[in-house]
């Protein structure tokens, strides 16, 4: 039997991609289950992340925009199953993701998410497939090369691995959210409740089989970048926060530190004072340790702050997403009837 496949595509402000996105990935899906890889069940499905163009609208349209019913629906039917959820606010690309594979969790085999923006290689689908139907619970698409990157992008995504890896976090390097996870997979990973989510993260950690596809990244065609520095500062932060205490430790090693140096420097003081004449301490030795140490204080409280302030966030269980609409294609039945 060939498995049920939802495709999860995160949508934020995507107006200008969406059109070329629907048609693309439909007739992907189309011709994936004409050629017998996956169910004719399968489906694609839209989630909007609360966004403030006219997104939903056109994935309206789109949605119930049939073309005209054909005799042999699987040869000829360009619209496969789709499906669309709109996020009540932007909730970010996770936890947008989050929101369709939980819809899928309960009604596919596998379920693979991808961009909206169809950087990620779509015809790569048919591997992704096979890889599972081979025994893999979870494929990782990883990209080829970062050529199409800027080289801010570039740079910024070398430095978040490299600082990943020192903080003790492991990351599969060049995959970002092109995947597949199995229906095991899936509810393994639904299982963590946390509301900071790095899905990343997580995946590397729940075990199960997994292989890998690689693919080449294309540049985005029309509209820009969701992600400015500003959400991948955040998206680093909360990775390594979520995954590592290193931080923390580093605060009490930095203490450590500087506790040992102070009792050099007191043990200095008190030879200068025993043993030479220059007992008289300039305001330099007193203000410049007093602020010093008033700093290291400070960052260690911050980063302290700042877990306090994660446990602060967890602790509420707060909904993660609210699905303010869902909207599903008729197209599949207009064609059936
Ligand atoms: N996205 C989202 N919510 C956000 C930001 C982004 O759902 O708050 C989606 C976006 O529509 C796209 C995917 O996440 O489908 C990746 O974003 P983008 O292509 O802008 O990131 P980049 O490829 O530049 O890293
Ligand atoms: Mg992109």
């Amino acid at each position: 039997m060939n498995p049920i496949l939802y495709l999860i595509v995160p949508c934020y402000n995507e107006e200008l991609v969406l059109p070329k996105t629907y048609q693309v990935l439909c007739a992907k899906i189309q011709s994936m289950i004409a050629h017998n890889l996956i169910a004719p069940t399968s489906a694609i499905v839209f989630v909007d992340d609360g966004s403030k163009d006219q997104t939903w609208k056109v994935l309206n349209t789109l949605l119930h925009n049939c073309p005209p019913p054909e005799t042999d629906f699987v040869a000829h039917c360009h619209s496969p199953r789709t499906i669309a959820l709109k996020l009540s606010t932007n909730k970010g690309h996770q936890n947008a993701l989050l929101a369709g594979l939980e819809y899928a969790s309960t009604r596919c085999d596998c379920a693979i998410s991808i961009d909206c923006d169809l950087q990620q290689d779509e015809q790569k689908l048919d591997e992704f497939i096979q890889k599972y139907k081979n025994g893999a619970d979870i494929v990782m698409g990883i990209r080829n090369d970062r050529n199409t990157d800027t080289i801010f992008k570039k740079y910024t995504a070398l430095g978040f691995y490299k600082l990943m890896n020192l903080m003790g976090v492991k990351l599969t390097k060049n995959h970002a959210d092109y995947r597949l996870l199995s229906q095991k997979a899936l509810n393994a990973l639904l299982n963590h409740k946390e509301s900071n989510l790095f899905l990343r993260g997580i995946v590397d950690n729940i075990g199960f089989s997994k292989t890998y596809v690689f693919f080449d990244v294309k540049p985005r065609n029309i509209g820009e970048s969701k992600y400015p520095l500003r959400k991948m500062l955040s998206f680093a932060w909360n990775g390594i926060t979520s995954f590592s205490i290193m931080p923390l430790r580093l605060v009490s090693i930095l203490g450590f530190v500087f506790f040992i140096l102070s009792l050099g420097l007191g043990a200095y003081a008190l030879y200068v004072k025993l043993f030479t004449d220059n007992a008289l301490w300039g305001w330099a030795s007193t203000i410049i340790p007093f602020s010093f140490f008033s700093g290291v204080q400070l960052l260690s409280l911050g980063i302290i702050g700042e877990y306090i302030g994660k446990i602060y966030t967890e602790s509420k269980h707060r909904p993660r997403y609210f699905i303010e609409d869902i909207q599903e294609s008729n197209c599949v039945d207009s064609h059936n009837a």
